[in-house]
């Protein structure tokens, strides 16, 4: 069978074509672009690609680096420094608006000039130039999986009408946001806008965010799975500038857009998205890109605030096996266990006691355990061990590794309900955690 992706893909291209709008004309290098072009790219978190259009052209990535530059200046120089210097406000103006927060001059947000202006200055950290534009360089083409070049006609051409940055540069440079030469900030931060790629090449930036910072077919950790969340927050309440909130009821999903046309979105856990095409509606960002990321927003129900399906019951089944003081209490548990799961694991045996001395919590149907859902379990396993209840934990693949419940209790610990049951009953509690056939006597 042929993927039928594909064949949607190109339906959503038809469907958003719409002649509207203007290619940015403020420089020769983005003025000069062919104005047809239209490309969808999308990467899942495990590494499939699906891409239509005019996917190998190459355009100037603009915008779209600052979410990654601000991830980078995270990495490097830690939350509580990046932080002072630069606030997550969104602002409500346009990208090359002079932002700054009152008396301190403060960037309101890195995803604007002044806060991208900022973050450069923290990756460059007294650096020389080229090198903090080498960093960039290399960590975009990690993010893409390919080394990418700096198109330097382009940024020769805005470095010649970067008057608005070169301004904004020394107001910051006023206010001591940074120590560095402002005009050296400019270029730098030009010639980091001027990367080129194409969208297969964003998509796979915007997957490495979807997937906690894996780059999805390298397998490299480039972010940490804080330094993500952060990136994606400020992508989701300021990456679409003065329609940020627009962008947010309507499509819902954290994006970042360029002027040359380019605009990368992510569905976190499981989807990056990237669009080009370089007509551009009066907040600067792509006309057909808008369309094809509202398109697919609601036809794949990306909303990220779209009230997932009511979570099927974590508790599969609940049953007694054997008598008397051999009677064991069995709740099988299935899927993932975050706050809300394991909240109804606990209601389970609140609302109804449990009756037999001995309870087992079957985890082999279990996916993953949050940090919550450890905690909340572990705490169940401990109350109900002070109430009399021996629990026991049925843990094939080691979902709840050594468990400890407080109290000075800790579960003992089967592979099946077999090794449980060639057990003896009333073996108790074990001061020691204890695998497996190693209960067996
Ligand atoms: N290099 C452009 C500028 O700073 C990027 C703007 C954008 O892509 O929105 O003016």
């Amino acid at each position: 069978m042929r993927s039928p992706l594909p064949d949607y893909l190109t339906e959503v291209l038809d469907g958003c074509a719409d002649t509207s709008g203007a290619v940015a004309d403020y420089i020769p290098g983005l003025a000069g672009v062919d104005p047809d072009r239209f490309a969808i790219s999308l990467l899942t978190a495990d590494g499939t690609s699906y891409s239509v259009g005019d996917d190998e052209t190459e355009f100037t990535i603009q915008s779209v680096s600052k979410p990654f530059v601000y991830g980078l200046a995270l990495q490097e120089r830690g939350f509580e420094k990046v932080l002072d210097v630069i606030d997550v406000e969104p602002s409500g103006e346009a990208f090359n608006e002079v932002s700054l927060e009152r008396n301190t001059g403060r960037p309101l947000n890195p995803m604007i000039n002044a806060g991208a202006l900022a973050a450069h200055a923290l990756v460059l950290n007294g650096r020389r130039s080229e090198q903090a534009v080498e960093s960039i360089r290399s960590l975009l083409s990690s993010l893409a999986g390919r080394e990418l070049v700096v198109d330097e006609e382009v940024a020769a051409s805005e470095l010649e009408n970067s008057y608005r940055n070169v301004a904004i540069a020394n107001l910051l440079r006023g206010y001591e946001v940074f120590e560095d030469d402002p005009d050296e900030i400019v270029e730098g931060y030009i010639r980091q806008c001027s990367v080129t790629v194409t969208t297969k090449d964003l998509a796979m930036m915007a997957a490495t965010l979807a997937t906690g910072g894996i780059q999805p077919v390298t397998g490299e950790q480039i972010f940490s799975r804080d330094v993500v969340r952060q990136v994606l927050s400020v992508m989701a309440t300021c990456g679409m500038y003065d329609a940020a909130g627009d962008w947010l009821s309507t499509v819902g999903i954290p994006a970042k857009s360029g002027v040359s046309g380019g605009i990368i979105g992510i569905l976190p856990g499981q989807l990056g998205i990237a669009a080009y095409s370089p007509r551009l509606d009066e907040h600067g960002t792509s006309v057909q890109g808008v369309a094809a990321f509202g398109r697919l927003s609601r036809d794949m129900n990306l909303h990220l605030m779209d009230a997932p399906m009511l979570a099927h019951s974590v508790l599969r089944r609940r049953r007694v096996v054997g008598e008397g003081d051999a009677a064991l209490t069995i709740l099988e548990l299935q899927g993932d266990l975050n706050f809300t799961n394991s909240e109804g694991i606990i209601r389970a045996v609140v609302d109804e006691p449990v009756e037999t001395k001995r309870l087992a919590l079957d985890l082999s149907l279990v996916r993953a355990i949050l940090s919550v859902g450890r905690r909340m379990l572990l705490e169940m396993i401990g109350r109900l061990h002070l109430d009399g209840t021996e629990v026991i934990v049925i843990d094939p693949d080691e979902r709840l590794p050594d468990p400890d419940a407080g109290y000075g209790f800790r579960p003992r610990v089967y592979g099946s309900l077999e090794d449980v049951e060639e057990s003896q009953p009333d073996a108790g509690a074990q001061t020691e955690p204890e695998r497996g056939h190693s209960a067996r006597k």
